[in-house]
């Protein structure tokens, strides 16, 4: 087997900042050793997120002098409609901004208090948009998702049992809608199987309930299906995706992830009159349907992207850049969660750090120390992330403790992923000197953006 290479050349180049362990102690010093809170520009390596990061193609840098910026009915919106339509099939493609705007769009007409909506697990954004209006957001992922060292091919699938349950003890009429996020985000990134996805279909047929997909990573997760699931290996990506969508009646889309670009989004659906009701809105605050709130070159730019982002040769590349990273940290004897995802890498912080209580953020310990070493920038989604606290104020950890490691779309190259591979090594063998932090200052809501800390 030949290495897979990256399956493009570069043409344009951005230097990355260089910084030395000294210069490092000071910047975290300086912004409450939170990386949030560390500038971009002393960052060598940033795998903070996968979202809006991704490099766009020579083609579409293209499209962005290209892009039509009619007010209304400009070609770049048929162009991005026609090439949504060609992949989901759905009847309305509304451009928005970004993924939650959709997501704010579909639950302020659907959902609202009493409201029930079940998702393998939901994002931190679509948890929101369903609770601000006063709806219920339930998780319902298999038990292997639950356990990070358990290998399982479809980590990611919803737990139909537990669907139908749901279902019958809310009562249909109060589960306006089933969601399921493809790749599942929250989960790992683990993908979701295509039995899965048809055997919530029919739960969701047999109630009259519609079925809409999170599809934020349609195309990578068409990829897994491709390689994990028995009678796909010889179907095209397109005709996996084609399948995945046909089982549903709609999405909300996130273009910052598969669809390679730096910002953008979609709400779609093939019922007539949730799209009449979901494009009133939109106009009050996105803006008129045939851009959304989106300039002409950004449509021109999501179209092309959707195309190059079902590539098989790019979608076997990514997923194997990804598998890479957590091979080469396995063999250190880095525990990860298994198997790889699509995006990202997680590092299982109990396991990492086992001399460091819940309550004193192991996972930020963790994220500290690589920064450090190696000026590359991770993030905590633990503790720190979703820790609570009862009526006593004692801690509550999460079920699972992870620091992620996202990989940012045809950004960086395989030297670069050596260099982060060497960085967290590093953090690891001197994992026993690592100690807890302790916050000094959080806001209320959503802490892990803001929050100060110091060494224990
Ligand atoms: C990123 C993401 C969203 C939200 O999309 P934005 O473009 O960031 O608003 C929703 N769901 C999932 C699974 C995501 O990964």
């Amino acid at each position: 087997m030949r290495t897979i290479i990256e399956p493009f050349k570069i043409k344009s180049v951005e230097p990355i900042p260089m910084t030395t362990p000294e210069d490092r102690h000071e910047i975290l010093r300086a912004s409450g050793y939170n990386t949030f809170l560390i500038k971009a520009e002393h960052v060598t390596i940033d795998l903070l997120t996968d979202s809006g990061t991704g490099a766009m193609s020579a083609k579409q840098w293209a499209c962005i002098l290209d892009g039509d910026e009619s007010y209304a009915g400009a070609r770049s919106f048929y162009r991005l409609e026609s090439a949504a339509r060609n992949l989901f099939g759905f009847k309305h493609i509304i451009p928005t901004h970004q993924g939650r705007a959709a997501e704010r769009i579909l639950f302020s007409i659907l959902g609202g208090s009493g409201k029930t909506i079940p998702n393998n697990t939901h994002f931190d954004t679509t948890r929101a948009n369903i609770e601000l209006p006063g709806g219920e957001a339930v998780d319902l992922p298999v038990e292997e998702g639950r356990h990070p060292e358990l290998i399982y091919d479809f980590k990611g699938n919803m737990d139909v049992d537990a669907l139908r349950h749901l279902v019958v003890s809310r009562g249909p009429s109060n589960v306006p809608l089933i969601m399921l996020t493809v790749t599942n985000n929250s989960g790992g990134g683990q993908p979701v199987s295509m039995g899965n996805i048809r055997a919530v279909s029919e739960v969701a047929k047999e109630f009259g309930i519609p079925l809409f997909l999170d599809a934020c990573r349609f195309a990578e997760n068409a990829y897994f299906i491709k390689k994990r699931e028995s009678g796909y290996g010889s179907r095209s990506i397109i005709e996996i995706v084609r399948e995945m969508f046909s089982y549903s009646d709609g999405c909300t889309f996130s273009a910052k992830k598969d669809a390679l670009v730096n910002i953008g989004g979609l709400l779609c659906m093939n019922d007539d009159d949730l799209a009449t009701k979901a494009k009133n809105l939109l106009v009050i605050t996105e803006g008129f349907p045939t851009y959304g709130g989106l300039a002409g070159r950004d449509l021109e730019a999501v179209a092309q992207g959707l195309e190059e982002g079902v590539n098989e040769r790019y979608l076997e590349y990514r997923l194997r850049s990804v598998e890479y990273l957590g091979e080469k940290l396995l063999s250190q004897g880095v525990p990860i969660l298994l198997p790889t995802g699509g995006h990202a890498v997680y590092l299982d912080s109990r396991r990492f750090v086992p001399q460091i209580p819940q309550e004193e953020f192991p996972g930020q310990s963790i994220v500290v120390e690589l920064y450090h070493v190696g000026g590359v920038r991770a993030v905590e989604i633990g503790s720190v992330m979703f820790g609570k606290y009862d009526s006593q104020g004692k801690f509550i950890p999460p079920i699972l403790d992870l620091v992620r490691l996202a990989i940012p779309r045809r950004v960086y190259t395989q030297s670069h992923i050596d260099y982060v591979a060497e960085a967290v090594g590093e953090v690891y063998l001197a994992r026993e000197r690592l100690g807890g932090y302790r916050i000094t200052y959080q806001p209320p809501l959503l802490r892990h953006f803001t929050a100060r800390f110091e060494p224990v």
